[in-house]
């Protein structure tokens, strides 16, 4: 299923010899703020070539009518200055992309003798970078899900359940965080300043240490924002109650 709020467009395109930063710092990734609550990518690569994109609600990408992603991707450039300076070295590959409501949710983590990792079981928004993580974390969870399977001869869907749960905590964690950040008037700072220690909770969360208790900092957050409740979606699909079998 789509998520039901992070329905944001992507447009972007490949450069060679854009600028990047000196020395050890010259993998650095920039993320650049866009009005009305979008964002820059500009991730450099091997072979002298950066990933960059911007990310935004599609009424504003296409504003003034702009469907052309070559025309969108322009006109954005040339109204942020960092990104605009950074490029000004270099030039796109010519392919230009689009994608749109990218961010989803499996209904299911899997069936008996299946299991959902990575993309396959969610992707959310991509502006805290979270796709990497939580493919690398369901991967290990997987693996050691399929481990315990063998070892006890059964590959059951029913036996995923706590896989399912523990991987859907980490991706709800993660979205409320998401769903914060798009919010016109929040600012990460303002709770910050409010409430000291929220800090160290959201820098883990957005680290990668997703499946902490953080009740404590969802309260602090909502006395600013909304947050959304949790996707009642992931458990094991059970083919016999189904009807699938
Ligand atoms: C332009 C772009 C920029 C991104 N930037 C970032 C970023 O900066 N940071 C971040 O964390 N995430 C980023 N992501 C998201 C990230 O790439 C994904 O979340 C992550 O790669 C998911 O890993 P995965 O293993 O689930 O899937 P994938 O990396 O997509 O791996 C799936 C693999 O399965 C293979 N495959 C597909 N079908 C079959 C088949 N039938 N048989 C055999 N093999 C098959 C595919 O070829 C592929 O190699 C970006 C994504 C895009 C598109």
């Amino acid at each position: 299923m789509k998520d039901p709020f992070l329905n944001k467009v992507a447009v972007w395109t490949y450069y060679k010899g854009s600028k990047r930063e000196q020395g050890i710092d010259e993998g650095q990734t920039t993320v650049a703020f866009v009005p009305e609550k979008g964002w820059f990518w500009h991730i450099p690569q091997h072979n002298d070539m950066v990933s960059v994109g911007v990310v935004a609600e599609g009424r504003y990408l296409t504003r003034d009518g702009v469907k052309d992603p070559k025309a969108m991707f322009h006109r954005e450039v040339g109204e942020n200055q960092w990104i605009k300076d950074h490029l000004s070295t270099g030039a796109s590959t010519g392919d230009y992309y689009l994608t749109s409501e990218y961010s989803y949710h499996a209904r299911h983590c899997g069936c008996d003798g299946l299991l959902l990792v990575g993309d396959a079981f969610a992707f959310l928004d991509p502006v805290f970078s979270s796709g990497l993580m939580l493919a690398l974390k369901s991967g290990v969870m997987a693996g050691e899900e399929v481990h315990r399977a063998i070892l006890e001869k059964d590959f059951s869907a029913a036996r995923s359940a706590g896989y399912a749960t523990q991987l859907r905590q980490g991706v709800e964690n993660m979205r409320k965080l998401i769903y914060a950040f798009y919010e016109p008037t929040f600012s990460f700072k303002d709770v910050i300043m409010k409430h000291p220690d929220a800090a160290g909770e959201i820098t883990d969360c957005l680290s990668g240490d997703v499946n902490k208790d953080f009740t404590s900092l969802w309260s602090k957050i909502r006395e600013f924002v909304p947050l959304p409740d949790d996707l009642p979606v992931g458990q094991p699909l059970d083919q016999a109650t189904d009807g699938h079998g």
